[in-house]
């Protein structure tokens, strides 16, 4: 109990400086929505994590919710997927890497094994298009989704 104490005052701690760094407070929402991301490989989507942080703390909204992600991701802590659609799902990883996901359920993974051409970033395409950084979905089905060939 105390060494997991500790650690979300790590992480709490890490996250003050992270926000004060880009001139941001540090806010009990924002911590809230952070210490849920942390750690989450689903890639929650606004709702997923509203419904997440209601039990430690009941009187957030959606919006709050909404304002604290931006802040995350203005602030390099979390990154924003954002589909064609207008969905849009977080990460706790700011890094470029690779994603799949099923057409049919809207399942994020990542996939570590397709890397990144990282040699990219900060290059160029050609001499019109300055790379800022990559981001790269491959789309099809998850196992529970895949059709049955009849
Ligand atoms: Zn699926
Ligand atoms: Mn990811």
């Amino acid at each position: 109990m105390a060494r997991t104490t500790a650690k979300t005052h790590e992480a709490d701690q890490a996250l003050r400086e992270a926000l004060e760094a880009n001139g941001q407070r540090f806010t009990e929402q924002r911590a809230a929505v952070f210490r849920y991301l942390c750690g989450n490989t689903e890639h929650p989507t606004a709702d997923d994590i509203y419904a997440g942080v209601r039990g430690a703390l009941p009187d957030i909204s959606l919006a709050t919710v909404y304002k604290a992600l931006e802040t995350l991701v203005s602030c390099g802590l979390a990154s924003k997927l954002s589909f064609g659609d207008g969905s849009a799902r977080f990460d706790p990883c700011a890094d470029d890497h690779c994603h799949s996901r099923c057409l049919v359920c809207g399942a994020v993974r990542d996939v570590p094994s397709l890397p990144v051409p990282g040699s990219m970033v900060g290059g160029r395409l050609s001499d019109d298009f300055q790379v800022q950084g990559v981001r790269l979905e491959v789309v099809g089905y998850c196992r529970s989704c895949t059709p049955v060939s009849t």
